[in-house]
């Protein structure tokens, strides 16, 4: 059963400061007695681990990666929201909180996301005070800019490497805290399994990467700041190793997965130029603040130099469709604009499978120096991997996996249907719900790590006290010879196939009929090809580097089963929201207009998926009394 949300009462903007001032506390003496272990080092992990070190406990943090920086959030580019109305252009907590309501489709809860917006404000001062070095104007104030679905100027940033600034600001906390014999941090560590005894996580199973060897390791609450699974498309804007294993295993034992089928889209990713490609590159929405994007009106001019097509041959379809809104409508408006031009043939470059995003009207207006300044290194990273230069061509754009807005089911305080297991960043189901704003999860990582793990999980602990289950308790004994047994089966299989081209079978199945538009005639297609490779999996993969110590190909496997699993529960949840919201266009469910059809009566929930005695769905009914769900137009 889904346990309550835990929503604190009073009026909305009063709930959180009612929590934080009644929240049960840990005196300072005695936290050093309790053991944390946080999974992750991104925003989110690195930010909770560092606060929760700042209280005095003892925290342990594990990583997959040979350093914390190496975290996914390094590769964020374009920046964080947060209201503080600097530019005084009618921004307010309460237009961030009804913006990400709106942007979600109305399919998130709004005591969550009110709070978001409310820590949005002190994110700020408080990063700037641990040196994030933020754009700033002429008068040396900071700097902002705007992102889709909004009509105001509330993103901070860093040129196009905020994500970088924030994790190396999160790096350093953490170091202190290293330095200060608060927290231990173990690299090139991964998470295997998750130990529950009576529905309480006491616990991790974790793999040493280099030599193999297989640790238990007890603790009095687990926080997982394991990132998204984008990666389950096989190609996505992810890092190459982001992957969903610790959710699913903490699954596996129990927690409920909230809408495994919200994943986004971007629509401004480096079109892919082959069938084998292994990765794409996002260019930042942030781009579209100047760049205009288009295609050709007429096929015939699709492959003709786009400097030569004249203006009235020039299809500037976000503009025309979405007057108010324009080039920056949200995230998944954009993409399914981007698919529909190219679906019906006015695609450009390889594949026909992408648009233009032109920055000459930008550059005329506002000079070169001034572009340079804002997206410099974006030009550079684009003309890098493409070869063309996008100071005298347009760039080419086209959408594709970047983030998931589904994850483990989370409390108000962040906690999931695991008691002392919290999920925060993107491995929770987030405040975002099926579809998240630009520049809106660095927000929440660092809410999440910063301001409400320091509340929720001291509380956690001085509510329930230490755990009494020791690592050779028979619990921890069975989950560490399971994951021994699992490991062998894996190297024991036979087939034919590298563990790559095997994921990228199943993110062709995922993408074709489980990505940007779907259908009850796909996604039952898909079930039943996605259950048939499951079933395959050992007769088709072969890992073929030797051995249980360091072993790539051994580490993917065991992903790939993970992400079979997942794309299996995806398409399930696709199936059973019968409406189109957010990005999730089910083909069956459009207005006249081709629009996304939202079901309020029959779907206002999130739909919460567990995996004890077969896979049962629940809901949690959503209520909206501040925002009133409206149709979403940004026309
Ligand atoms: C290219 C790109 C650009 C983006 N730009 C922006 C932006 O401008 N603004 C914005 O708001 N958002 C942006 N995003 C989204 C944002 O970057 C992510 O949502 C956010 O950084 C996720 O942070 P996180 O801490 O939750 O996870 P991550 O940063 O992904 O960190 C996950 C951590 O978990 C560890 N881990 C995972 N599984 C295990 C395991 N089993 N065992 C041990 N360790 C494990 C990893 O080693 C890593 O340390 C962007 C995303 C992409 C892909």
């Amino acid at each position: 059963m889904i346990p309550s949300a835990n929503i604190p009462p009073g009026s909305i903007d009063k709930k959180w400061s009612n929590f934080k001032s009644s929240c049960e506390l840990v005196a300072p003496a005695n936290r050093r007695k309790f053991r944390i272990l946080v999974v992750g080092t991104g925003l989110a992990g690195a930010s909770a681990a560092s606060a929760l070190g700042e209280q005095g406990y003892e925290v342990l943090v594990f990583t997959y990666h040979d350093t914390p920086r190496r975290a996914h959030s390094i590769a964020a580019q374009g920046g964080i929201n947060a209201a503080k109305n600097y530019r005084n252009d009618g921004d307010s907590v309460f237009r961030l909180f009804a913006e990400t309501l709106k942007g979600g489709d109305f399919r998130s809860r709004e005591a969550n996301v009110y709070r978001l917006a409310e820590i949005s404000v002190q994110i700020i001062d408080h990063c700037v005070a641990l040196g994030v070095p933020f754009a700033r104007d002429y008068g040396g104030y900071l700097d902002t800019r705007s992102f889709g679905g909004t009509r105001v100027a509330r993103t901070f940033y860093a040129r196009g490497q905020t994500g970088q600034q924030l994790l190396l600001a999160c790096y350093s906390s953490l170091l202190r805290q290293v330095d200060l014999g608060n927290v231990k941090i173990f690299p090139n560590h991964e998470m295997l399994d998750l130990v529950v005894v009576d529905n309480r996580a006491v616990g991790l199973i974790v793999r040493n990467l280099l030599n193999g060897s297989i640790h238990r390791i007890k603790g009095d609450c687990v926080i997982l700041a394991t990132g998204g699974y984008s990666n389950v498309y096989y190609l996505s804007t992810n890092a190459r190793k982001s992957n969903a294993s610790a959710i699913v295993r903490a699954f596996k034992r129990g927690a409920g997965f909230a809408n495994p089928c919200f994943t986004q889209i971007h629509p401004t990713c480096i079109p892919a130029t082959s069938e084998h490609q292994s990765k794409l590159t996002l260019m930042s929405e942030s781009l579209r603040n100047d760049g205009r994007v288009w295609v050709p009106r007429n096929q015939e001019d699709k492959s003709k130099d786009p400097r030569l097509i004249p203006e009235k041959d020039r299809f500037y379809y976000l503009e025309q469709w979405y007057p108010s809104y324009g080039n920056l409508t949200p995230r998944d408006i954009a993409s399914r604009a981007a698919k529909k031009v190219c679906d019906e043939g006015l695609g450009v470059g390889p594949m026909g499978l992408g648009v233009y995003l032109d920055f000459a009207d930008a550059i005329k207006r506002l000079g070169k120096d001034t572009i340079a300044e804002r997206y410099g290194n974006l030009f550079e990273m684009y003309q890098s991997i493409t070869g063309e230069n996008p100071w005298e061509v347009p760039m080419r754009i086209y959408p594709g996996p970047h983030y998931t807005m589904g994850g483990l089911w989370v409390d108000y305080n962040l906690m999931s249907t695991v008691s002392g297991l919290f999920v925060i960043g993107e491995a929770n189901f987030s405040d975002h719900g099926a579809n998240r704003l630009g520049a809106s999860a660095l927000m929440q990582g660092l809410a999440d790590g910063f301001f409400i793990i320091p509340y929720s999980v001291p509380h956690f602990l001085a509510t329930n006290g230490k755990n009494k289950i020791s690592e050779d308790s028979p619990e921890f004994i069975v989950a560490e010879k399971a994951v021994s047994e699992r490991i062998k089966r894996v190297l024991s299989y036979q087939g034919n196939h590298a563990v790559s081209e095997i994921h990228r079978r199943l993110g062709k199945i995922l993408w074709d009929k489980c990505g940007m538009s779907r259908s009850h005639a796909g996604l039952t297609n898909a079930l039943s090809e996605v259950k048939e490779l499951a079933e395959a999996l050992p007769k088709l993969i072969r890992v073929i580097d030797e051995g249980e110590g360091l072993n790539y190909a051994l580490e993917h496997a065991l992903r790939l089963e993970d992400f079979v699993k997942l794309g299996e529960l995806m398409i399930l949840d696709a199936l059973e929201r019968k409406e189109s919201c957010g990005g999730h266009f089910r083909e069956e469910f459009q207005s006249e207009d081709g629009e996304a059809a939202r079901n309020d009566e029959e779907f206002a929930h999130v739909s919460v998926w567990f995996n004890q005695n077969g896979l049962r769905l629940e809901t949690e009914k959503l209520t909206f009394e501040y925002v009133k769900p409206t149709i979403r137009s940004y026309k």
